[in-house]
C-alpha cells in the first residue's frame, strides 16, 4: 500500500491524514455501537522524518509509538522537554539489556512477552521506582518470527506477571498475520483479555484499524496512514530482531 506524502507540503498532509484517521476511528466505533472516542490513537512514528513527527505534534497529536529504543531516544529525548503531555508507547521487541533505557523514556511498554523480560522489568522498576504501564503481547497467529506469548499460555503468563513478578498489566496487544483476514485474531485476543479481566485491547494498524475498532480495540497503532511510507535512514540495515534477549 502506498500512502505517500508529497514533499513540500508534508505538514498539511500529516494533518489531513490525522483528521481522516480520527474520523474513521470515530465512525467505526459508532457503527459498532461504541462511543466515538473509545479508541486511543497511537501514532507510530518509527522510521519517519522528524518533520512529519513535528507536523503531528503541531496538529495536537500527543500519543506516539516506537519500536526501537535507540531510534526513539533520537526522536523524543529533546521533544519530551518541549511537550510535557506526551505519551510514548514502546511497541517493538524489548531486549532485557535495554529495559532501564526503555523505562526512562516510555510511558507504556506494550510488548511484555516472556518471563525473562517480566523479571527484568520487575527488577528495574523496584530499583528505579519508574512508573510504567504494561501490556502483554500475544503472538496471536503463532508466527515464529513474531514476538509475543502463545495464545494458549497467555492467561497463565499474565497470572505469573501479576503474582510472581508483581507487575500490573493493563491490557493485551497483538499483530495478526499479514495478508490474512484479521477479525478472527482480534476476536481471539478479546477473548483472552476477557478471561483475565483486562479491558484494554491494543490492536489494529494502517491496514485494519477500522476492523479492530469494530471488534473492541481500545488502542490502535497507526503509522503509514498518518505519516506516509516509512523512510529508513540512508545506509541503515534492515531491522532483524535478535532471538532471545
Ligand atoms: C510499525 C508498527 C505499527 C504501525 O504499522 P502501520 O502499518 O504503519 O500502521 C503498529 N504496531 C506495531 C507493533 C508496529 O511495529
Amino acid at each position: 500500500m502506498a500512502i505517500d506524502i508529497v514533499s513540500g507540503d508534508e505538514s498539511a498532509a500529516v494533518a489531513g491524514n490525522l483528521l481522516s484517521v480520527r474520523d474513521k476511528i470515530a465512525r467505526a466505533a459508532e457503527g459498532a455501537g461504541r462511543l466515538a472516542d473509545v479508541a486511543t490513537l497511537i501514532a507510530i512514528s518509527k522510521s519517519q522524518p522528524i518533520q512529519r513527527i513535528q507536523a503531528a505534534l503541531d496538529d495536537g497529536q500527543r500519543i506516539f509509538g516506537e519500536n526501537r529504543v535507540q531510534e526513539a531516544q533520537a526522536h523524543w529525548t529533546e521533544l519530551r522537554g518541549r511537550y510535557s503531555d506526551l505519551e510514548l508507547h514502546f511497541v517493538g521487541h524489548l531486549q532485557t539489556n535495554k529495559v532501564a533505557e526503555a523505562l526512562a523514556l516510555f510511558d507504556v511498554i506494550q510488548c511484555v512477552d516472556r518471563p525473562k523480560l517480566a523479571r527484568a522489568l520487575a527488577r528495574e522498576i523496584a530499583r528505579s521506582g519508574a512508573r510504567i504501564r504494561l501490556f502483554v503481547q500475544v503472538n496471536i497467529g503463532e508466527e515464529p518470527q513474531k514476538g509475543g506469548v502463545a495464545p494458549g499460555v497467555a492467561e497463565a503468563f499474565i497470572a505469573d506477571c501479576r503474582e510472581q513478578y508483581g507487575l500490573e498489566i493493563e491490557g493485551v496487544m497483538c499483530i495478526p498475520p499479514e495478508g490474512e483476514e484479521p477479525s478472527p485474531y482480534f476476536a481471539l485476543l478479546a477473548g483472552i483479555a476477557q478471561r483475565v479481566g483486562l479491558t484494554n485491547l491494543s490492536m489494529g494498524m494502517t491496514s485494519d484499524y477500522e476492523i479492530a475498532v469494530r471488534l473492541g480495540a481500545t488502542h490502535v497503532r497507526v503509522g503509514r496512514a498518518i505519516f506516509g511510507e516509512r523512510q529508513p535512514p540512508q545506509g541503515a540495515k534492515t531491522n532483524h530482531t535478535p532471538p532471545g534477549g
